[in-house]
């Protein structure tokens, strides 16, 4: 027999277990699906996230699976292939079960794609950065490099000169003439050295970055890059469910209400799945005002379904 949730959530990261928490509070049968790669696992620690700041990503999500565990939440390291809707949702677990839910939370997430420069990927969280909310203060004062990989790319070395007067923008994939008169004053007067050229490598020496070779040869000693990965939001079971999605300049997101509310009845979305900027603390308060608003809808269709007999 195929097992009935009330709500399904599917990715156990902030957003996923902070709507499971609020909804096992509730008492509504909760089931988590997580893949188990939250997008954040890179770094050794999460900053920013008051009361939490400078925990490691892992102990942060061992604590929550703990927290729902006390309410009944079941979680599953699984990853789901397929949903359908119905009456209610069919979801396909890749180990091989069905389960079916009156209700979805999305918190699927995103993935960064890296520039391909030699280097970066497998340096990424730790010298090669992309956030400096995340990481500047840990960084700061050191000699920066950002690498350019879009006219973006100015808007980065402009705010990480919050963090350092040490900052050198690789033009890389920009072509200089894409940099407008306003950028080139504000780089200018953030003391912005502009870099062209492009970066052929990092130079990493006894496991940390000492700096970035470009292509001619020349080698520009740096201690931290910066670097815009493109975000794949992952929203493939939402587009399978017919959700209507906007497009931004950092892929295309679901279009939620203001609880995350998909355009699919019965389907929620919280974290990165619905933006590329939310971090830790706007994932987890996004999980919670999606879980409140589905234990009112429940509550409402269970009542209207009572009246109706
Ligand atoms: C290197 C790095 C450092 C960062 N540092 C910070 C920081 O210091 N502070 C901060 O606030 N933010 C930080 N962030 C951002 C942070 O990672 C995100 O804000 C946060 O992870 C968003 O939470 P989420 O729950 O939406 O997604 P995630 O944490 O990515 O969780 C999504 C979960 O869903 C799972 N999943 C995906 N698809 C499926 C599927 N089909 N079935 C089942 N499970 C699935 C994934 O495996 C994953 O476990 C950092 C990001 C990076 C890349």
């Amino acid at each position: 027999m195929t097992e009935k949730y009330a709500v399904v959530v599917i990715g156990g990261g902030a957003a996923g277990l902070s709507a499971a928490l609020v909804l096992g509070r509730a008492r509504h049968s909760t089931l988590v699906v997580d893949a188990g790669e939250p997008r954040n696992a890179p770094a050794a620690h999460m900053q920013g996230y008051l009361s939490r700041d400078g925990m490691p990503p892992a102990e942060f999500l061992a604590v929550g699976r703990e927290e729902i565990a006390r309410y009944g939440v079941e979680l599953v390291r699984d990853r789901v292939v397929d949903v359908e809707k119905g009456e209610d949702f069919a979801v396909v677990l890749a180990g091989g079960r069905t389960v079916r839910a009156r209700r979805l939370v999305v918190a699927t997430g995103l993935q960064d794609e890296l520039p391909a420069v030699p280097g970066v990927a497998e340096r990424f969280g730790r010298d090669v950065l992309h956030c400096p909310f995340c990481h500047g203060w840990e960084v700061r004062d050191q000699p920066f490099g950002v690498l350019g990989t879009s006219p973006a790319s100015v808007h980065q070395a402009l705010i990480v000169s919050q963090w350092s007067k040490d900052v050198r923008f690789f033009l890389h994939t920009v072509a200089e003439e894409e940099l407008s008169d306003q950028d080139l004053r504000r780089l200018a007067a953030a003391g912005v050295d502009v870099v062209p050229g492009e970066v052929a490598e990092l130079v990493v020496e006894d496991d940390r970055l000492t700096g970035v070779r470009l292509a001619d040869g020349t080698v520009h000693a740096r201690s931290v890059l910066f670097v815009g990965p493109r975000p794949v939001p992952q929203t493939g079971l939402l587009e399978r469910l017919g959700a209507e999605l906007h497009e931004t300049p950092f892929g295309a997101y679901p279009v939620v209400d203001g609880n995350g509310q998909t355009t699919v009845p019965g389907v929620w979305a919280a974290g990165n799945a619905i933006g590329f900027a939310e971090q830790v603390v706007h994932a987890a308060s996004g999980g919670y005002r999606a879980a409140s608003a589905i234990v009112g809808d429940l509550l409402m269709a269970d009542l209207d379904a009572s009246v109706r007999v």
